[in-house]
């Protein structure tokens, strides 16, 4: 078990201040700082920190696969950390987007490889084979867009906007109210010509500033979103599709969960990610980067769902939540001592005999592995070796701890 020291990734949509504070480092930072990659991705692979210095995660798990991963994890997954788990701060919305399922990539991936384009390109969209479900975990509080919701409610929202030039539209879905409703109304939008996308947004965004000023109560953090995407983003679509999705506000410790096929956008805060180790997005609009509107169309899953169905149950193992997800490459879960659990040992449970990435989000917490004992402050991680584990935990005051693991 060593120290994990993050690969820090700036994008322009990163908080100059909240990765920083949580790490315990000056702020506010000269560059936005969006993620904080702990995992052993190739383009980025985060650092094991010990006395003789720094080694790549990746590098370590290349040299030894048997004990870094264990044999269960290999003979599932091959050589590879199969998940990357993230801190991930958004000050700004990130694009529209959406991941494909495991058969899409496999295809898409044989695809562009068959038409010549780059791994590299900025116009390829599939960079692997392999499928990317994600969970993100709220570590503030966390505002985020996922999956078409019930259509209804949809119908519900663009007629309290009262914008006139949107009733053709509005009476398109209200006349399919279902997935095809849902794909028609999106298609028309993300393909409409620049010039009628110039001309209804700036109305929708008027819409939204006067329903906010009409005192009603029902949509207002819907309205307050199309209108920050409409001042980041004028006369892009994807301001009008994201009217379709549901507007999530998660509290710490809540979840969502992002199957293949779901469009969403994630819009302020920090979070625990972990998704499966892949590149593959499609994206929807609200970005200045590589758009394949065909594409995203061929992935996308149009069944209207609310968000109780995105939020992951959870269940409890001993010490520990886990959040319920049906991903194989990862599972996340946290374990918070309080009360009668401190200033003495306790057993995280095993669930099996992978590796473990751990992230202390509260306090401080002492880890005890087979070999070495480490103190986890508040935004400090772990590596715990396949056959370095289980783990055992002590704090003194109450802590908490995410842990992301292989998945059963
Ligand atoms: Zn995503």
């Amino acid at each position: 078990m060593d120290l994990l020291r993050g690969a820090l990734r700036n994008y322009a949509w990163g908080s100059h201040t909240a990765i920083a504070e949580f790490t315990g480092r000056l702020s506010p930072t000269a560059h936005p700082e969006a993620e904080l990659w702990l995992g052993a991705n190739a383009g980025d692979p985060a650092w094991l920190e010990s006395e003789g210095g720094e080694r790549s995660l990746l590098d370590t798990i290349t040299a030894d696969p048997e004990g870094q991963l264990g044999a269960v994890t290999r003979e599932r997954f091959g050589d590879a950390l199969p998940f990357l788990a993230k801190v991930l701060a958004a000050d700004e919305p990130l694009s529209l987007q959406a991941h494909p399922s495991a058969a899409q990539a496999a295809e898409g991936f044989a695809r562009e490889d068959r038409l010549g384009i780059p791994v590299s390109a900025p116009t390829r969209n599939y960079r692997d084979r392999s499928h990317k479900p994600e969970l993100i975990v709220a570590l503030t509080p966390f505002e985020a867009l996922a999956g078409f919701r019930p259509v209804a409610r949809s119908v519900d929202l663009l007629r309290a906007l009262a914008v006139p030039e949107l009733d053709p539209f509005v009476n398109l879905l209200a006349g399919q109210a279902d997935a095809d409703g849902l794909r028609a109304l999106f298609t028309t939008w993300i393909t409409a010509p620049q010039a009628d996308l110039d001309a209804l947004v700036p109305l929708v965004l008027d819409g939204a500033v006067d329903y906010l000023r009409s005192g009603l109560t029902e949509f207002v953090k819907e309205a307050k979103t199309t209108l920050q995407l409409g001042e980041l983003y004028p006369g892009d679509a994807g301001v009008l599709a994201s009217m379709l999705l549901n507007r999530i506000d998660l509290q710490p410790g809540e979840g969502i969960y992002l199957p293949a096929g779901n469009l969403h956008a994630y819009v302020h805060g920090m979070g625990f990610e972990v998704m499966a180790n892949s590149d593959n997005v499609l994206r929807g609009g609200l970005t200045p980067k590589h758009v394949d509107v065909p594409e995203l169309l061929r992935v996308l899953d149009f069944t209207p769902t609310d968000e109780t169905a995105i939020k992951p149950r959870t269940f409890t193992d001993g010490i520990e939540l886990v959040y319920e997800t049906p991903a194989s490459e990862f599972a996340v879960s946290v374990v918070r001592l309080d009360g009668r659990e401190l200033g003495h040992q306790t057993d995280a449970p095993a669930r099996h005999d992978g590796p473990q990435v751990l992230l202390c989000t509260e306090g401080s917490m002492q880890v005890h592995a087979k070999t070495s004992t480490i103190t986890l402050g508040r935004g400090a991680a772990a590596w715990v070796a396949a056959d370095d584990g289980p783990i055992r935990l002590v704090a003194e005051r109450p802590a908490t701890l995410f842990r992301a693991t292989v998945g059963i």
